[in-house]
């Protein structure tokens, strides 16, 4: 019998399974049916002997000191500003848009923020209400750098045109009247560094804690053995689809190996045209290894596969407040995370979801738990027998 389980081994799993051990005392048991911890930031030497991401690139960057502190109990880091560049044409400029990337796309020599700012104003189209993806970059740079930089890049990525999607899709991506090459600007912006996998073995590495892999939820939601659970997996899978499917974006990803030391100039280079990938990513600029070969991931947009990214139409913000609305009904479950909540967060977000959620079971369930014995709510059914080899 476990006081908890936690469905999903994630950043929001593996932080409430940290906090609730910890600072409850209480056991938890956390199942994620892949057979690997740390969810889609889990990295993994490859053949090679190449640390690489096997979901795609993922760079922490972070203004959350909180959220800082808490996961420096369990990793040290390794400074690492990220790059981007865009392939456009023959040309590689920098992503976001900068006072380079102006120059280098239309042939000019701007040099000052207000040069940048002079110059956009006569591109920039005038939108009254600024509602779509679309919109905000069409109001901020215009259509000829909407075209190259934007258009197919998003419409590839989510598999529909950028009209459909909220401004805050293309919101993450800033532009810049500056020189700024960084792709993030945030106080912190550091690198795990013995990667994410080994920073989860810490945070999970607690006697309270016990973590099965390769299981499914389906398989242990009628075993009775725990009182209480934190699911972290889709919301609409949670409630058998029964008010219709949430859509997810997902992603193929095809890792490779080269014979040579280095591939492209930064960790990522996308691809805003109509290729079929989005981007390429170099693991060795994220991580800073040696090594005389290089591994490198091409990432293809598709609508099968893994739920990765939750697609933020107002259509399935709706379902998914319908979703929350049967959710709320339910006092012993907590939902938590990117596919928990349908929400589109970076690792940090989620990391400080996961934190106001676990002050939340505080408050709501009250400090530690008494005894087990006394535990047991009276007119509550009687819990099954444990599963075989599954019980503490
Ligand atoms: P997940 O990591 O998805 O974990 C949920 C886990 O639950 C999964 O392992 C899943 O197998 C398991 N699960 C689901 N259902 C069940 C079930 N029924 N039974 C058992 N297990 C189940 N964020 C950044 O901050 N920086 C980045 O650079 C960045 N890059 C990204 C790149 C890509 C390609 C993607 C897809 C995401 C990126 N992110 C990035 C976002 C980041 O991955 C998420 O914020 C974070 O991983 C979400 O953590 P989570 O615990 O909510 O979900
Ligand atoms: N985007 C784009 N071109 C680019 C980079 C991003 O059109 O070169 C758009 C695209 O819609 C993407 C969004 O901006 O989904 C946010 O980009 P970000 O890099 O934050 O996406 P992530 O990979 O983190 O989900």
């Amino acid at each position: 019998m476990y006081d908890w389980l936690i469905v999903g081994a994630g950043f929001a799993g593996a932080v409430l399974a940290e906090r609730i051990a910890s600072q409850r005392r209480e056991s938890v048991l956390v199942i994620d049916r892949r057979p690997h911890i740390a969810g889609n930031a889990y990295d993994h030497t490859d053949a090679a002997g190449i640390l690489i991401h096997q979901y795609g690139p993922h760079i922490f960057h972070t203004n959350a000191e909180s959220v800082v502190n808490y996961l420096t109990q369990f990793t040290g880091w390794r400074p690492y500003e990220h790059r981007v560049l865009a392939q456009v044409g023959d040309k590689r400029l920098p992503m976001p848009i900068n006072i380079d990337t102006v120059n280098g796309f239309f042939g000019l020599s701007l040099q000052t923020g207000e040069e940048m700012e002079a110059f956009l104003a006569t591109r920039r189209v005038e939108i009254e209400k600024i509602r779509s993806a679309e919109d905000l970059v069409l109001s901020t740079v215009g259509p000829e750098l909407y075209a190259a930089f934007f258009r197919d890049y998003t419409t590839k990525q989510w598999g529909m045109a950028p009209s459909r999607l909220p401004r805050s899709v293309t919101a993450r991506v800033p532009t810049r009247a500056s020189h700024d090459d960084r792709y993030f600007t945030d106080t912190f912006q550091m690198m795990p560094d013995r990667g994410y996998t080994a920073m989860f073995e810490a945070i999970l590495d607690h006697p309270l804690i016990d973590v099965r892999l390769g299981v499914d939820f389906a398989d242990l939601r009628d075993s009775g053995i725990f009182r209480r659970m934190v699911y972290t997996g889709p919301i609409d899978e949670f409630f058998g689809w029964r008010l219709g499917r949430l859509p997810y974006r997902s992603l193929r990803f095809e890792h490779r190996t080269l014979d040579q030391e280095w591939l492209q100039p930064v960790g990522v280079v996308n691809y805003p045209g109509t290729e079929p990938y989005t981007r390429v990513t170099e693991y060795k600029h994220l991580t800073g290894q040696t090594h005389p070969a290089t591994s490198v991931t091409w990432e293809y947009p598709s609508a099968e596969g893994d739920p990765f990214y939750p697609i933020p139409e107002a259509q399935n913000q709706e379902l998914y407040r319908q979703y929350r609305a049967l959710a709320d009904t339910l006092p012993d479950v907590w939902f938590v995370g990117r596919l928990g909540t349908y929400q589109y967060m970076n690792m940090d977000q989620v990391v400080a979801q996961a934190l106001t959620t676990f002050g939340k079971i505080e408050a709501t369930v009250g400090p530690r738990r008494p005894p087990r014995a006394a535990v047991t709510k009276p007119g509550k059914a009687p819990f099954r027998a444990p599963a075989p080899g599954l019980a503490d």
